[in-house]
């Protein structure tokens, strides 16, 4: 099988994906495929339970808290953000439009009321994300929303922003149970399960339950926070099979791996061992991230042309290294290294780098 670098749908662990082989024949406990089980059985609920279980006992999530299964992809959370908590507020929303991603989620909160932009990293071409002491967060806005990890340039914060006493909005999308955080410190988190979490179809949001006092009267239910927090993550058919896998990616993290200091530890070596190619080959492997914001989840780089790009992907993509094609809006070479990405398969690929470098010096 090819090595699955792709930048999402990303690679799933092995043992996650014959469990989920089993399953599609037949769930062992219910003796049916699980395709064809009801989202209103005992079993499902017992799964959304456990994946809510788990999660909260991988992130040391607080009570304050809740956990909630969306659907509609982190696209769909650019929007509800906005309509529950700027719409009605009377107040400004703040943004770090700090890449691609965060980009796209700045036009629909603007439909919703007005909205700051912070920072703004274009004029620097996206290759940093700002330090704290360029962003003037107000202590009276309706909320402070970034990306931590954009997907697209390679990107990352390795720093909380934003101020304790306005409530702090991320979509963690592409780093979300990649290392450890106080989640504590975050009112609402989205990640859609594409990248470390499972297949497409679900999204995960924590959310601080007292925000939602805040929220407008006349909202679509399906839409709304409280509707899902009250249905317990069952309000409409649900994805189930998307969500049993991410039951089992967060079974694979707790018992498997061992956690998110272990699986932090793990994806630290991975990026070291990819970044030290860059490093030590810099006339043929041009970083693209400044080195204090490169991603541990997306390592981007060019070559020297855009037909030496192509020879690299092609090869590679031969050698058996798929999906390391840059996004389309930027180009050059992206590497994605989620969670189920191997150590030993990330070695691999940096002795192709390796080899391939020493081929074009001649
Ligand atoms: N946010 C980030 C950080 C992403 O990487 C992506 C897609 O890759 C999105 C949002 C959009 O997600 P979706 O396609 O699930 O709507």
């Amino acid at each position: 099988n090819a090595l699955n670098f792709s930048a999402g749908p990303g690679a799933l662990p092995g043992t996650v994906l014959q469990a989920a082989q089993e399953a599609i024949v037949a769930v062992p406990e219910v003796g049916l495929s699980i395709l064809g089980i009801s989202h209103r059985s005992d079993w499902f609920a017992s799964v959304v339970d456990e994946t809510e279980r788990n999660i909260r006992r991988l992130l040391d999530l607080p009570e304050t808290h809740a956990v909630l299964l969306l659907q509609g992809g982190a696209t769909l959370q650019f929007s509800m953000v906005p309509m529950l908590l700027l719409r009605d507020s009377g107040k400004a929303a703040e943004y770090v439009r700090g890449g691609y991603w965060s980009r796209r989620s700045i036009p629909p909160a603007r439909l919703e009321g007005e909205v700051r932009v912070l920072w703004d990293g274009e004029a620097l071409g996206y290759r940093r994300l700002p330090a704290a002491e360029e962003l003037h967060c107000s202590p009276e806005a309706a909320y402070f929303h970034y990306v931590s990890n954009e997907t697209v340039e390679g990107i990352q914060f390795h720093e909380i922003p934003g101020r304790e006493e306005v409530p702090r909005i991320c979509d963690m999308s592409s780093d979300f149970l990649s290392r450890p955080f106080d989640a504590g410190r975050f009112d609402l988190i989205y990640a859609h399960a594409q990248k470390n979490l499972g297949p497409a179809g679900v999204t995960l949001v924590v959310i601080r339950r007292d925000l939602l006092e805040r929220v407008p009267a006349k909202i679509p239910s399906l839409l709304d926070y409280r509707a899902h927090l009250e249905a317990r993550s069952i309000y409409n058919t649900p994805p189930v099979f998307a969500i049993y896998v991410v039951l089992l990616v967060t079974r694979w993290l707790l018992d498997e791996i061992g956690g998110l200091n272990r699986m932090a530890e793990i994806n630290r070596r991975k990026a070291d061992a990819l970044y030290g190619i860059i490093d030590g080959h810099s006339d043929i492997y041009l970083g693209w991230a400044n080195s204090e914001h490169r991603s541990l989840m997306n390592v981007t780089f060019n070559l020297p042309t855009p037909e030496l790009e192509q020879t690299f992907a092609a090869e590679a993509a031969k050698a058996g290294f798929s999906g390391l094609k840059g996004h389309r809006s930027l180009g050059g070479i992206r590497a994605s290294i989620y969670n189920a990405m191997t150590l030993d398969a990330v070695e691999s690929l940096c002795g192709f780098m390796t080899d391939f470098a020493s081929r074009s010096d001649t």
